[in-house]
């Protein structure tokens, strides 16, 4: 598959387009649902193709390369926002507070302290979501969504941090449907309205089940790694 320019263009169309179908099926107004673009693992020429579109909003999974694809835009470009959507090492989280504008993997307490503190130091509020192993897999990060509502509770009582939203990756061999509902009645039950769920092979699905924000990356920019 080659990505010029143009069909990175096109991608996006689409992708704006069926996001725009499977909100209306669900009776939701189009413009309630951010479209994260993922750009982890893609080449400069294609994530500069994508801000040409007028993309803005996009998802790192690793710290460090996010320095190396954001930070000469960071400051520079009106209205770009970047969300952090792998796991955080807690000796991270200063680098991860002064570059994201959304931290959307706390899941566990002591990250929650290296945020508040790295927060405190740099002035800088980035929104929170809780990430929320909803299929319970042990290589996966996330809190067990039997701990969840201790775990929020005890962020706004001791830490500071009221967070905004919930974020999930289903286990990649189960139906996604299940596990979308369960974070829509989890966040229900703990007063949150910020679901980042849906990803490229399933974005349609997570929207008819609240997702507010859906993490699309090959699906706009082509396989990673290549290029
Ligand atoms: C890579 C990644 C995505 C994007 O996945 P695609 O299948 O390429 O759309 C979404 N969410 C997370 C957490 C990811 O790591």
């Amino acid at each position: 598959m080659t990505q010029s320019s143009s069909s990175i263009a096109q991608n996006r169309a689409e992708i704006l387009t069926r996001i725009t179908a499977a909100a209306k099926s669900a009776g939701r107004a189009a413009n309630a649902i951010t479209l994260i673009a993922v750009s982890k693992q893609q080449t400069e020429a294609r994530i500069n193709a994508m801000l040409a579109t007028g993309q803005l909003v996009f998802g790192e999974n690793k710290v460090q390369e996010a320095y190396t694809h954001w930070q000469e835009h960071v400051g520079r470009m009106a209205g770009l926002r970047l969300h952090l959507i792998g796991p955080l090492q807690t000796n991270k989280a200063l680098d991860a507070v002064k570059l994201f504008d959304v931290i959307e993997t706390l899941d566990r307490m002591k990250l929650a302290s290296a945020l508040a503190k790295a927060m405190d130091k740099t002035g800088r509020q980035p929104d929170i979501f809780v990430q929320v192993n909803t299929g319970e897999e042990v290589q996966k990060a996330g809190i067990s969504p039997h701990d969840v509502d201790a775990f929020i509770a005890d962020l706004r009582k001791n830490y500071d941090i009221a967070p905004k939203g919930l974020m999930c990756i289903p286990p990649a061999a189960e139906e996604p449907a299940m596990h979308f509902a369960l974070l829509r009645k989890i966040a229900q039950r703990n007063g949150l309205d910020q679901l980042s769920m849906g990803m490229s092979h399933d974005f349609e699905t997570a929207i008819a089940f609240g997702a507010t924000h859906v993490r699309v990356g090959t699906a706009l920019f082509g396989p990673r790694g290549e290029g």
